[in-house]
């Protein structure tokens, strides 16, 4: 190695510099904002061939080498980048959101200060119905009529809690006491600092279609407006191999090989074996979530479902 030294240059991204403190706007009255990143897609580069500077390497080679760690989840490359938020999210999309460790987070402590006044409020049109088909999940909206009744209620409960709040305040109660019965619409406001690669770990989780409503907007906006200015190679290859793509089970490939070789025989004792399919075949179909998840599957790619009912 030469023992001469080696004047470096601060990475820094010309497109997240523009929109550095800027406020997307969340929900009602929620944003996220950047205060501060390190690294771009040429500090992964950097560190994977740990080495210094950007190198002699061509900018495809540079892409290639993102997209090859990202699909072979050689992840410490990605932990160089680091990126920090301002946010302001309702309590109980916060309490999500806290559950992911390995970020650094500081939040506006309501023991010290008097708890904002703002709680996240649902429009007639926005009450989501319980799922049937997946008990964390919602699906399809309450009737416009019936959502402005619940709206008009919670307009009143967000009142009455905050009146209720003030007056305690006012009593002298200590402000660690006071809050107690505040609803978990009220919103808070953190810096909430990570890496990309937790930061990915979080949005994988988060932009799902199984994640809650909330957090998804706080989600899409960081990967869509922010993650693909701050890592436009690297969002893309998070965007191919790990959002959209799709991972088979040993039991789905094994059940798409017999699909494949059109073996009804096959597919038949494999359904019934892994408890896809019932023995009797006349037998009424049961729930089955892995079932279910193969038959979205079979759909995403196209693959006609081998059998009379899908889930
Ligand atoms: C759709 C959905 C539904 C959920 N439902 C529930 C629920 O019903 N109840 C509930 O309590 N939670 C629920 N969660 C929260 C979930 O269980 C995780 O706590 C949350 O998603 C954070 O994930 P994580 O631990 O992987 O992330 P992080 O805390 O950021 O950790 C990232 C990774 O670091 C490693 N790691 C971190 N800390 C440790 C540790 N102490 N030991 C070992 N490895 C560690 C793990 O590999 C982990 O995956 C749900 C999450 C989602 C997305």
């Amino acid at each position: 190695m030469s023992t001469e030294v080696e004047k470096l240059q601060r990475l820094s991204v010309p497109a997240i510099d523009e929109i550095l403190g800027k406020a997307f706007k969340v929900l009602d009255d929620g944003f996220i904002r950047v205060v501060d990143y390190m690294g771009s897609d040429d500090a992964i580069v950097q560190a994977a061939r740990v080495s210094y500077g950007s190198g002699t390497k061509k900018v495809h080679q540079d892409r290639g080498l993102i997209r090859y760690l990202m699909r072979h989840r050689h992840t410490t490359p990605f932990e160089m980048c680091e990126i920090k938020f301002h946010i302001r999210v309702p309590m109980d999309c916060w309490r999500q959101w806290i559950r992911h460790r390995t970020a650094n987070v500081n939040e506006y402590s309501t023991r010290y200060s008097i708890a904002i006044d703002a709680a996240q409020t649902t429009t007639a049109g926005e009450w989501r119905l319980q799922a049937t088909g997946n008990r964390q999940g919602s699906a399809g909206f309450l009737d416009e009529n019936d959502g402005s009744k619940l709206t008009d209620q919670e307009t009143e409960l967000h009142q009455l809690s905050r009146d209720i709040y003030e007056a305690r305040l006012d009593a002298g109660i200590a402000r660690e006491q006071a809050r107690k019965d505040l609803p978990l619409s009220t919103y808070t406001e953190a810096y909430w600092k990570v890496d990309l690669h937790n930061l990915l770990h979080f949005l994988a989780l988060r932009m799902d279609s199984h994640a809650q409503y909330e957090i998804r907007c706080y989600s899409e906006i960081i990967g869509k407006e922010i993650l693909s200015r701050w890592c436009p190679i690297a969002w893309e290859a998070f965007l191919d191999y790990r959002v959209n793509a799709c991972q088979l089970t040993g039991l789905e490939i094994e059940m798409l090989q017999a699909i494949n070789s059109g073996d009804a025989e096959k597919i038949n004792e494999l359904g019934i074996r892994n408890k896809w399919l019932p023995e009797d075949p006349e037998a009424p179909v049961k729930r089955h979530r892995e079932r279910r998840e193969f038959e979205d599957k079979l759909l995403s790619l196209n693959v006609e479902i081998p059998w009379k009912h899908r889930l």
